[in-house]
């Protein structure tokens, strides 16, 4: 089956192929990227903010086309497709408003010499590899800093998201960018290592899984180029006590199913105190079976399928894992008799350390709870994970729970919130959950060269 296709996840029909790219296309576009490259840098900083800004504007615009393209091609419910495509705009926005300044010289300490300053400088031609999960989003958080710094893009986007990665090329060209400062590659993963490999490629981004970021990660090495790596997660959710445990229990429930649960930093795990923690499985439990699964296309569908049949085949293997060692299934556990690609959203609790689920990641509608007799050994058993993404802390004393959230060692907590995600807000974590960050200026500090200057 081609690998660039549109196939919905609801019903499993293929819809659309699209062409892939030889060894030579792929190269051939590096070329391009490279001639844009030395055009677009010499674009003034507010003459590159003025197409981000009318990116955003389009991004507008053209909301209702560009939510239904990623309802069908990876299944988000459309509500969440439109609240996404809003979110990606505003990341244009916000380096069309913030990128100028951001951009202007550090002056230094002169230190004998009549100036020494810092410059912001491009650095070339960047390749981005994105997953299908938040298919506007994904892309923004990488071109948009990079395009506003002047550097120019190859995009290798998941082969389920060729529609909507199409319509990205097709918003940045309708915004003015200049011709071939984005472009699609629509390039077999093999490929990739020799478009690393080009000299004219000057740093590499992927957002996905592990075994895509070691594969990038290694041919990056290899050259010596620069990569930022945004992979898994398992953030643990800390509920230290809560006066409303249906509201929590709510708010959690809805945190978890968001986009089906396949997001990096959903709440996967979640730790509730001991005197809460009966009555808010409960109460989860219910929320659960109540979010209403199906269409994504239909306005009143809260969880759609998930992206691919072999993703939710994936996913019920780690769930018959845990039974098969003895975890309780409250509700769900297997996938939904009917067409496409539905998994049923699942509570599981008794989890132990010998299960796949207690040490993997579950990308999918799953929610795992533990019970916290202890916050120190939660916050072990949080730690205890080879990723640090995010995680939060949860409670009617928000300075508690800060003191509490401080402990965890991942790249982003959040106290009584959880995954906020804003244009202005860094974003990235440590462990094997990846290195670097996107967003905010920390967006704009990663494919830069920060040259010095002096004059004597
Ligand atoms: P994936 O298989 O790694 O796919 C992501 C991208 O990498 C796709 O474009 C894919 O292309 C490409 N790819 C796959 N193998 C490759 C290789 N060996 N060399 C070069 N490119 C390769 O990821 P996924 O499983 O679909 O996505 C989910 C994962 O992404 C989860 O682990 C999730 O937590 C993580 N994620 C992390 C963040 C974050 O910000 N930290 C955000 C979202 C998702 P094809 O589609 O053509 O295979």
């Amino acid at each position: 089956m081609a690998n660039y296709r549109t196939e919905n996840p609801a019903t499993g029909e293929v819809e659309k192929t699209f062409n892939e790219l030889d060894r030579d296309g792929a190269i051939a576009a590096v070329e391009r990227a490279h001639t844009a490259y030395t055009q677009w840098r010499e674009a003034a900083p507010e003459q590159r903010a003025q197409v981000l800004r009318r990116t955003a504007d389009l991004y507008d615009e053209r909301a209702d086309e560009l939510a239904r393209t990623i309802a069908v091609e990876m299944g988000k419910p459309l509500k969440e497709a439109l609240g996404e495509v809003q979110l990606a705009g505003s990341i244009y926005r916000w380096y069309a408003d913030h990128g100028p300044y951001l951009l202007e010289e550090e002056q230094l300490d002169a230190q004998g010499a009549i100036r020494s300053v810092v410059r912001k400088e491009p650095v070339g031609v960047l390749l981005g590899v994105m997953p299908w999960n938040y298919p506007y989003y994904q892309v923004a958080r990488f071109a948009a800093p990079n395009l506003m710094l002047g550097n120019t893009i190859l995009l290798k986007h998941a082969g389920i998201c060729a529609a909507s990665s199409s319509l990205i090329e097709q918003v940045l060209d309708q915004a003015g960018l200049v011709d071939g400062a984005y472009i699609n590659l629509f390039a077999s993963s093999s490929l990739i290592p020799d478009v690393i490999a080009d000299p004219r490629v000057q740093g590499v981004s992927l957002t996905g899984s592990e075994a895509a970021g070691a594969s990038v990660a290694e041919a990056a090495g290899k050259n010596l180029t620069k990569s930022v790596l945004e992979l898994g997660g398992s953030d643990p959710m800390l509920v230290l006590d809560a006066a409303d445990v249906g509201a929590m229990a709510r708010t959690a429930a809805r945190a978890r199913l968001s986009n089906c649960g396949q997001a990096c930093n959903s709440p996967k795990r979640m730790f509730v105190a001991d005197d809460i923690y009966d009555e808010f499985v409960d109460r989860l439990t219910a929320e659960v079976e109540q979010a209403t699964v199906g269409d994504p296309t239909d306005e009143t569908t809260r969880v759609g399928p998930m992206s691919s049949t072999s993703a939710r085949d994936d996913l019920h293997e780690q769930v018959q894992d845990a039974v098969d060692h003895g975890a309780t299934v409250r509700t769900g556990g297997s996938p939904l008799d009917r067409p496409g690609a539905f998994y049923a959203p699942t509570v599981l609790t008794d989890l132990t350390p010998d299960m796949r689920a207690w040490s993997e990641e579950l990308f999918g509608p799953v929610v795992m709870v533990h019970r916290m007799t202890d916050v120190d050994e939660a916050l072990e058993i949080a730690n205890d994970s080879s990723f640090g993404l995010s995680g939060s802390v949860w409670s009617d004393d928000p300075e508690k729970a800060a003191g509490v959230a401080a402990r965890l060692d991942v790249g982003m907590v959040y106290v009584n919130e959880h995954g906020t995600t804003l244009p202005g807000l860094p974003f990235g974590g440590v462990k094997r959950s990846g290195y670097g960050r996107e967003l905010a200026r920390d967006g704009m500090a990663e494919f830069v060269n920060r040259k010095l200057v002096r004059v004597a």
